[in-house]
């Protein structure tokens, strides 16, 4: 596998940036207020009436704001979280940061989300919060896991970095749970370069959360408790706005893209399109398909789709086989208890997906994709998780 590989000719994402955004910095470039002033408190506003909730808390990037609501939470140390292991990072790291324990639940095998089941077999006498994740855009079962949070008196928690915008049962992606938090970096289908957000209803969990972005500061200089510089700056805060502005219009875009995509890839034998609930919407933040488990190693389909000018990635590298985690006693049980998760992990690949492609360049990933199926059964390497 050392070809020399081309550049790709098709990315997997692209910010949809224009002139709106350039305006937008530029118009805070012109004021003396570049943190913590008027745009990010139209940003938080904005965001949260889009999506329904009481209250924005704006952050300087997704992560953090975990760590932040965490820790107003008061989840740490001795306290337990249900998560996914086919996530992002950080998704668990913020949980160690915060001193707490991740515990992994397996996902469903077709929508990629924690599964409600895997959940409640694992709730026990230090479970604080499930921390549920909308793999891709689309929403786990979020009314199986609100009930399941009422019934032990435990928290639900949607990290939703990649779902702005989606709806479970016609009601939007953070009013399900206690809180949920939306991420800003450049991948995901608004930006603001980096960024986060807490979004809840809860006025007492808001005014902490903004509490402790700002150092623990309750009166000038007068620090209660202890916090961190997690704010964002004006100019982020004012791009957001413009990119809300444009969510609607490049959610419908992708919706149409990944339709057509749909019977594309359909049509190429061992490839499976993302399955979508019919009582909830996909953002479709990643386009994943899932290879057949007879379909040649996902791996060389990569590299063959590499080959073709075409970036593919695998979302994600399950957590607990990360280092950080494999050798831990959480990463071990997962190991053995994950067994969705470890065959997924083998077979997932994400395409490319974002406002600006075409149907052109479409139909060029789908034809790129059965030439790189046919290569890999020529090759005669037949997928399987190890
Ligand atoms: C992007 C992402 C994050 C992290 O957000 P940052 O803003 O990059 O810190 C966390 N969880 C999930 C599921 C993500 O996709």
């Amino acid at each position: 596998m050392n070809d020399r590989l081309p550049p790709p000719r098709i990315r997997l994402a692209h910010p949809d940036v224009g002139d709106e955004e350039i305006e937008a910095v530029t118009r805070v470039l012109r004021t003396p207020v570049l943190t913590m002033g008027p745009e990010t408190e139209a940003f938080e506003s904005e965001v949260a009436a889009y999506h329904g909730t009481g209250h924005g808390v704006a952050l300087a990037n997704g992560t953090v704001a975990l760590i932040a609501l965490f820790d107003s939470l008061g989840i740490g140390r001795g306290d337990e979280v249900i998560v996914p292991s086919l996530t992002f990072v950080s998704t668990v790291t913020s949980l160690v940061y915060a001193g707490a324990k991740p515990v992994f639940a397996d996902v469903d095998p077709e929508t990629f989300c924690v599964d409600p089941a895997a959940v409640e077999r694992l709730v026990g006498r230090h479970t604080k919060a499930i921390l549920a994740v909308h793999y891709g855009g689309q929403p786990a079962d979020l009314a199986e896991l609100a009930t399941i949070a009422t019934e032990n008196r435990i928290v639900l928690l949607e990290d939703a970095a990649e779902a702005h915008g989606a709806t479970y049962r016609s009601r939007h992606i953070g009013t399900w749970g206690a809180a949920a938090m939306l991420s800003f970096t450049p991948t995901k289908n608004i930006t603001t370069g980096e960024g986060g957000m807490i979004l809840t209803d809860h006025e007492d969990l808001a005014r902490r959360l903004r509490l402790v972005r700002n150092h623990g500061q309750t009166a000038p200089y007068e620090h209660s408790f202890l916090g961190c510089n997690w704010r964002i700056t004006e100019m982020q805060a004012a791009m957001g706005r413009a990119q809300l502005a444009k969510l609607d219009a490049i959610l419908a875009r992708k919706r149409a893209l990944a339709a057509e995509l749909d019977g594309l890839v359909s049509a190429i034998d061992g490839v499976e399109a993302p399955m979508v609930r019919p009582d909830r919407d996909h953002t479709h933040m990643l386009y994943t398909v899932r290879l057949a488990t007879d379909a040649p190693g996902r791996d060389t389909v990569a590299h063959e789709m590499a080959l073709r000018g075409i970036e593919t990635k695998v979302y994600f590298p399950p957590v607990h086989r990360q280092p950080l985690f494999a050798r831990t006693p959480q990463g071990a049980a997962a190991e053995a208890r994950l067994a969705v998760t470890n065959d997924l992990a083998g077979r997932i690949l994400s395409l490319p997906i974002h406002s600006r492609l075409t149907s052109g360049e479409l139909a060029e990933i789908a034809g790129a994709l059965n030439e790189s199926m046919r290569a890999g059964r020529a090759a005669g390497v037949v997928s399987r998780s190890l």
